[in-house]
């Protein structure tokens, strides 16, 4: 699997699949849950309610529709909420490899990530790059290319920083 950076809006990902911080009631929130329901529209949150009636647990993915995204399908995962204490490290690993396990049964061969749980959750953004890309280096998967979406130039540069660092 090819690991990719970009700065941007994962909302204008032209990939197979993009991927949703989401959260356990799974009914939209801010950060970029916010802007994917936003973008797909109102579709997006009837597959959430149809698919996940009881919502998801920390750690866990699921899929809906995509909407109006140029996307085929969001991938909603759950990370841990750090700020209020969620922080045993295999949920937010979890994230990533059952984001990879969903994409797989869909057959998403291009699949955007945002920075899971490093927004509103406050996992610390170099740690959950890190997270994120030993998931990625390690993985078996027919996902041919997992693309890192930075919302800001720090991020971007963080990932590429670690990307280089290997
Ligand atoms: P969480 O609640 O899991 O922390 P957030 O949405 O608050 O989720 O933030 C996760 C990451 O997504 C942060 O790095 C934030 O800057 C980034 N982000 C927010 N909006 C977008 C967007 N439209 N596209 C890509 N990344 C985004």
């Amino acid at each position: 699997m090819e690991i990719t950076v970009v700065e941007g809006d994962i909302t204008a990902q032209d990939v197979d699949a993009i991927v949703n911080a989401a959260n356990r009631a799974m009914r939209g929130g801010g950060g970029v849950d916010g802007a994917i329901h936003r973008a797909g529209g109102p579709a997006v949150l009837e597959d959430c309610r149809r698919r996940f009636p009881a919502g998801l647990a920390t750690g866990d993915a699921g899929w809906t529709t995509a909407g109006l995204l140029p996307a085929r399908w969001v991938i909603h995962v759950v990370g841990p909420n750090y700020n209020r204490g969620e922080r045993d490290r295999t949920l937010l690993t979890s994230c990533y490899h059952r984001a990879l396990a969903v994409a797989d049964d869909l057959g998403a061969h291009t699949v955007a990530f945002p920075l899971i749980s490093a927004g509103s959750y406050g996992w610390p953004k170099t740690d959950a790059i890190d997270a994120a890309l030993e998931v990625f280096r390690a993985a078996q998967t027919q996902v041919a290319e997992a693309r890192m979406v930075a919302f800001d130039s720090s991020t971007y540069a963080a990932i590429q920083d670690a990307l280089r660092r290997g």
